[in-house]
């Protein structure tokens, strides 16, 4: 029983350090219980015969043992197989299959190079056990069989030393993948979400939601008369006023919020854990104080009165993005065609 829950909690990836040792116990118990020797290649592949975690690969491996046919060579095409599994699943380009081949030769050799030398210090120990005196026996040790176990530990050494670089190299190229996520969801313009980065926030909301069975309230945000404001005074000053309302669409915002811009002068508010008459509230209080808020331009002696139009709307369990959207756009046209400058909520749809 508690090896199975073991065994659940390894296939998500999530084991304890307690969990893990437990695990590396039961494996080494495994190929202790099949004579294998336990180095790295047969450890991972009894490691993923007992928990599963890529059950293609714990098939083929007790097939092999039912079989017979599990030996060094078996294990390392299994190993190879798992090896570019396992990283081409969540890492995808060309970098890094690259370094996963080269860690696979890398391997490759290291096995071949040890089998090597081991036959050879095997045969060096046969020679020594054949030999008649104690001195003999000291000076064939120390002439042959200790200079070729030195060269089995440098190429164990050697083959460590690229894969801690390969693992270096795969940390840098993730960290660069992540960066580079994380700017084509971001809006240049406002560095706040952008519609790519909205969708994957809302899916998020959506799925929590209908989990917890709990809903959010989703404020669709529309400038008025923006293209007036362009006209005017131009896009630069068109720019930084989206940029001003970037800013205070997130100081009236808080904790679990989310806000995003996802069209030229559209933006969105995402309210977990919000009511609606909370959600229409804040939209009002959003609505007013931009209205109150006079803003100067250089050079021109008028400021420029900003308002905005609000439609609110409440994500209902296990409808689509699309169906909560255009409710929030129905309300946000409502608002703008009853005079602008007004929040409207979908209970007055
Ligand atoms: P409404 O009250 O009906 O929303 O009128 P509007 O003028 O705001 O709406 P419309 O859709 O006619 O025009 C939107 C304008 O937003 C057009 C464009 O000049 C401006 N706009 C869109 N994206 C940007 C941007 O990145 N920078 C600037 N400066 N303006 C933008
Ligand atoms: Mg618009
Ligand atoms: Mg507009």
């Amino acid at each position: 029983m508690k090896s199975s829950k073991l065994i659940q909690s390894a296939c998500r990836y999530n084991f304890t350090t307690e969990e893990a040792h437990a695990l590396a116990e039961q494996t080494l118990e495994k190929l202790k219980h099949h004579d294998v020797s336990a180095n790295p290649i047969h450890f991972t592949l009894f490691f993923e015969l007992l928990t599963s975690i890529n059950p293609n690969i714990a098939e083929q491996v007790e097939h092999a043992l039912q079989f017979n046919t599990y030996n060094d060579d078996s294990a390392r095409v299994m190993f190879n197989a798992l090896w570019s599994e396992i990283i081409s699943h969540s890492l995808h380009s060309e970098e890094f299959s690259e370094i996963v081949n080269n860690l696979i030769l890398y391997v490759d050799n290291w096995i071949k190079a040890a089998q090597s030398k081991s036959d050879k210090i095997n045969a060096e120990v046969e020679q020594v056990s054949q030999l008649s005196t104690a001195q003999e026996m000291m000076d064939r040790l120390k002439s042959n069989v200790l200079p070729a176990i030195k060269s089995y530990q440098s190429e164990t050494d050697a083959l460590q030393e690229q894969i801690h670089e390969s693992s270096t190299e795969i940390i840098r190229l993730k960290k660069e993948l992540d960066k580079a996520t994380a700017i084509a969801k971001t809006d240049e313009l406002t560095n706040i979400p952008n519609r790519r980065g909205f969708h994957e926030i809302i899916e998020n909301m959506m799925a929590e939601a209908n989990k917890n069975q709990s809903s959010f309230a989703l404020l669709l945000l529309d400038i008025d008369f923006f293209k007036k404001v362009n006209d005017t005074y131009g896009h630069l000053v068109g720019d930084s006023i989206l940029r001003y309302l970037a800013k205070s669409l997130h100081n009236e915002t808080k904790g679990k919020d989310s806000i995003a811009r996802i069209g030229g002068e559209e933006f969105v508010a995402i309210l977990p854990n919000t009511s609606y008459d909370s959600a229409i509230k804040l939209a009002n209080t959003i609505r007013e104080k931009i209205a109150a808020r006079p803003l100067h331009v250089k050079n021109n002696t008028n400021p420029i009165t900003l308002t905005v139009s609000i439609g609110v709307a409440m994500y209902q369990l296990n409808e689509t993005l699309d169906s909560l959207f255009t409710r929030a756009d129905k309300c946000l046209y409502m608002a703008k065609s009853k005079g602008r400058n007004r929040v409207h909520g979908e209970a007055s749809l």
